[in-house]
């Protein structure tokens, strides 16, 4: 008799969904993570007394349009969302606007102030909002080989299908340019479209922009008490389900019986059995779990790219005060703080050049505003996330330059809010570095993988992986942003291979 049915690799919020449906399915399931709490990319710990920091993802955007929430009653589970609205605020320095949950409000808001390019919005709004709940329906479901096809086909906007077509080819910057005459609107929308790593001058890389119509739909918000809110609901509900959770409990490998995934070892010698084992780890650290011969080349071979995002993230005795910003409006959702375009195009460049950028581009992100959990009652936590920064530097180490590059962030803040700091009582530094040793994340990419165009649907991890099965190892199954739909707190990919799971093992299927 194996100790488990499901053996779980890796306590992400990607894995524990998996988990948590499995549990909820009758399956007995056991949950290994090497770190001391859950969550990975998405937990939350009270790092400066009296003041919780998130590790990792902060604004829950994309989860919110799956059913995960739903389906697994996180609210029955401790999990309370708190709305971020206006969801985002944009500015160069001068001239600060708002992305209001509302997009009324939001065109006619831009209208007042930059004539014309509230039109532009709705007109922008309108031919794209199709396209992007089509992308929302392919992201819930497994990857098939035609979806780019299935994504144009079902988004029935008014566009031809050649225009649709042309555009969604196109790099973002390109098509944010077709759009929006006026920098101060573009640059901040191109720059939120930067999230996901390629550069605005990629091509195929117009999905990352032309999604921006899901915020509108979704929203943005915050679990109460930091992004671990949600990994700690996701536990609770493994737990109420007879699951069992081990931290501290690093997997050294994958156990395999006649060709079967059998069970794991442990860093510390321990073993356990089960019927079934789930890696949600990045795919490199699946393969690094395996015997070489089960490991196929493809595996071997994805593009891991070289970085591209830090944080700084801040601990303030007071309020954060923009210079030029509507209070307190500006402090509640993601601040899109960019001068111009040329400024993102400067930092990709000395990316390139393996230096960290001088100059950066920032989202800045004062929850405390909604949440007072995060902060004493006068305090604010801010957290500046900046890119490019490249793992591997042409000159020097991390170790030798956060110091350079933290003072980067906190100048290029300073144009916006000056005299931050000086209200400075503790911080952490995230360099790629960084992430790579404490959250597992490969040479610091946020997302595990680019997210090119050659590595996303039935491309990610690599192609005879896609549907969540390990190729020639049957009882292997993987989860995580390593596989589609990719990087961001979605869940979405944890669903996906939970149905896998299920219906292998129940033959009950998904209900
Ligand atoms: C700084 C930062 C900011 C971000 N901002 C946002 C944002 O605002 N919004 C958004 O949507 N997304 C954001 N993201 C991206 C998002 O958080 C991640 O893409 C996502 O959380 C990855 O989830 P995952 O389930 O794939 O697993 P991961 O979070 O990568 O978790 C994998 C887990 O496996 C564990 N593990 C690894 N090896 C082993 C082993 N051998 N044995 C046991 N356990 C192991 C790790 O410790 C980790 O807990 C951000 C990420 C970072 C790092």
């Amino acid at each position: 008799m194996p100790d488990f049915d499901v053996i779980v690799m890796g306590a992400g919020h990607n894995a524990l969904v998996t988990a948590a449906y499995a549990a909820q399915a009758g399956l007995k399931v056991g949950v290994f993570e090497r770190r001391h709490l859950v969550g990975g990319a998405v937990s939350t710990e009270e790092l400066v007394p009296g003041y919780r920091f998130d590790y990792g993802g902060s604004a829950h955007i994309l989860i919110r349009m799956t059913p995960v929430v739903q389906e697994l009653e996180l609210g029955r589970y401790g999990l309370h969302y708190l709305e971020v609205d206006p969801m985002f605020h944009a500015s160069d320095g001068e001239d600060p606007w708002f992305v209001h949950r509302d997009a009324e409000r939001t065109i006619h808001e831009l209208n007042e102030k930059f004539p014309g390019q509230g039109d532009a919005y709705r007109r922008f709004l309108n031919d794209w909002t199709p396209f992007a709940d089509s992308v929302a329906d392919l992201f819930n479901s497994a990857p098939g080989p035609l979806d780019m096809g299935r994504m144009i086909f079902r988004s029935k906007g008014e566009m031809g299908m050649q225009d649709q077509l042309s555009r969604i080819l196109r790099p973002y910057g390109d098509v944010a340019r077709e759009y929006f005459s006026d920098e101060r609107v573009r640059a901040p929308l191109t720059w939120m479209a930067a999230q996901s790593g390629p550069p605005p001058t990629d091509p195929l890389s117009a999905p990352f922009l032309l999604w921006h119509p899901l915020y509108h739909r979704g929203g943005v918000a915050r679990p109460k008490g930091g992004s671990g809110g949600l990994t700690r609901a996701l536990a609770r509900v493994v737990e109420a389900h007879g699951g069992q959770i081990f931290t501290g409990a690093g997997v050294k490998s994958i156990l395999l019986e006649s060709g079967r995934a059998a069970g794991v070892e442990l860093d510390s010698g321990e073993r356990y059995t089960a019927r079934a084992v789930v890696s949600g780890t990045h795919v490199l650290a699946t393969v690094a779990a395996l015997p070489d011969e089960v490991v196929p080349d493809a595996a071997k071979r994805v593009r891991v790219g070289n970085g591209f995002g830090m944080v700084l993230r801040l601990a303030l005795k007071g309020k954060v005060k923009y210079r030029n910003h509507t209070e307190p409006d500006s402090r509640v959702g993601l601040g899109l703080l960019i001068r111009n375009e040329q400024q993102l195009m400067k930092g990709y460049g000395e990316y390139l050049a393996g230096e960290p950028t001088t100059d950066p581009p920032l989202i800045a992100m004062s929850f405390s505003a909604v949440d007072d959990s995060l902060a004493p009652p006068d305090g604010e936590v801010l957290w500046l996330w900046a890119q490019y920064y490249p793992y591997e530097l042409s000159r020097g180490d991390w170790k030798t330059r956060s110091g350079e590059a933290r003072e980067n962030i906190l100048r290029a803040f300073e144009h916006y809010a000056p005299g931050t700091r000086e209200q400075i009582v503790g911080e952490l530094v995230q360099t790629p570095l960084w992430l790579e040793q404490n959250l597992g994340l490969y040479r610091g990419n946020v997302m595990h993988l680019e997210m090119s165009f050659d590595q996303m649907f039935s491309f990610r991890p690599f192609m005879a992986a896609s549907q969540y099965r390990w190729p020639g190892v049957p009882g292997l199954y993987i989860t995580g942003a390593s596989t589609h739909p990719g990087g961001g707190i979605m869940g979405a990919s944890g669903r996906s291979a939970a149905r896998v799971l299920i219906r292998d093992l129940t033959r009950r299927g998904w209900k």
